[in-house]
């Protein structure tokens, strides 16, 4: 069994943070990461407000750099997914398919994953016209006319990199008012490919094989309305990755992490950063931010085993 100080779940920008700030510090660290690092920022097509970018930078290409910086220092990441983490004799068990390894820390940094409409069609059209990533899909549907379902900083942003390569650009929200920021809602106001359908809750996605149309219902008339378009981005939030962890700590009514100011949770040596805590602002910065905190207390939590 491989016997580590500390164990990183989850390679976004808060556990390569993180693991940055655990490697200078010299801890023998892992960061485990089941698909590619980066987290919701790798799928980011420009991120504006990240410090020190004053013309944004590329989600992916500030995932790479973290990531570059992160293995300049020596921190070891493995490519896999952790299926399962028990506590016992005060060390956490980390398992992977491959391997377990035995931390006497650990930081949780599995971020969050895409909320689901829960409507009719939705996963029937996943990959044939539904898609909750953009960056990914967006270059799919050329000349073609896509909706954007939420009123959030990621329905707004995102519907401006879309309108890049679609004819038109449809914003579905519930609401007249938007939680996205003001900056990101006066882009979007001046846009020419840019369209508003407020006030309209999604019902139904439609089509043959691939996506046709999308039902709405106009909550101020009551009536159905039928949305032509090609492709449905879904952007109405996000869900913490708490799978791992759930049954151990504290977590809070919506389901995020309760930790202190220092990324602790109720179990000792248990730390969580990013996405999936309980706090007031989720953006990169914060991200990164938490990661540095959790890798700092962690080491000092190690220190006091010693
Ligand atoms: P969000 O802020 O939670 O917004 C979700 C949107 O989806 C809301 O407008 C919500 O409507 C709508 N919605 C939720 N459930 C729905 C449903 N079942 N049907 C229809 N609409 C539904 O999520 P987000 O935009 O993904 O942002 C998540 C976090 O990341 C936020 O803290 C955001 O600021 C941050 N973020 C920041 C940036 C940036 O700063 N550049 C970029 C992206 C994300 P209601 O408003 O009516 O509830």
């Amino acid at each position: 069994m491989n016997i580590i100080d500390l164990a990183i779940i989850g390679g976004g920008p808060a556990g390569l943070s993180a693991g940055i700030y655990a490697a200078r510090a010299d801890l023998s660290a892992v960061l485990f990461e089941q698909l590619m690092p980066g987290g919701l920022a790798a799928s980011t097509e420009t991120i504006e407000n990240y410090p020190g970018f004053s013309e944004g930078v590329g989600g992916p290409e500030l995932a790479l750099a973290m990531v570059a910086q992160a293995e300049r220092f020596g921190l070891e990441i493995v490519y896999a997914g952790v299926k399962n983490m028990t506590v016992s004799d005060g060390f956490f068990r980390v398992t992977t398919d491959d391997a377990t390894y035995k931390a006497k820390a650990v930081i949780i940094s599995s971020g969050a994953k895409p909320k689901l409409l829960g409507i009719m069609g939705e996963q029937r059209f996943q990959g044939r016209g539904v898609s909750y990533c953009a960056t990914c899909d967006g270059a799919l549907f050329r000349d073609k006319q896509v909706a954007v379902i939420g009123g959030g900083d990621s329905a707004l942003e995102e519907a401006i990199f879309l309108a890049k390569f679609a004819s038109k650009v449809f914003i579905i929200h519930r609401r007249k008012e938007f939680r996205a920021s003001k900056y990101v809602q006066q882009k979007v106001a001046n846009h020419e490919k840019i369209e508003f359908l407020l006030e309209r809750i999604p019902v139904e996605i439609k089509g043959e094989k691939n996506v046709e149309s999308i039902s709405l219902k106009n909550i101020v008339t009551n009536e159905a309305e039928n949305l032509q378009i090609d492709g449905v981005f879904v952007y109405v939030g996000y869900t913490p990755s708490v799978e791992l962890i759930k049954e151990l700590i504290e977590l809070d009514e919506n389901g995020y992490v309760i930790t202190d100011d220092n990324m602790a949770t109720n179990v000792p040596g248990l730390f969580v950063a990013g996405d999936l805590r309980r706090k007031m602002l989720r953006q990169v910065v914060t991200a990164a931010a938490d990661g540095a905190i959790a890798a700092v207390s962690a080491e000092k939590y190690l220190e006091g085993l010693d």
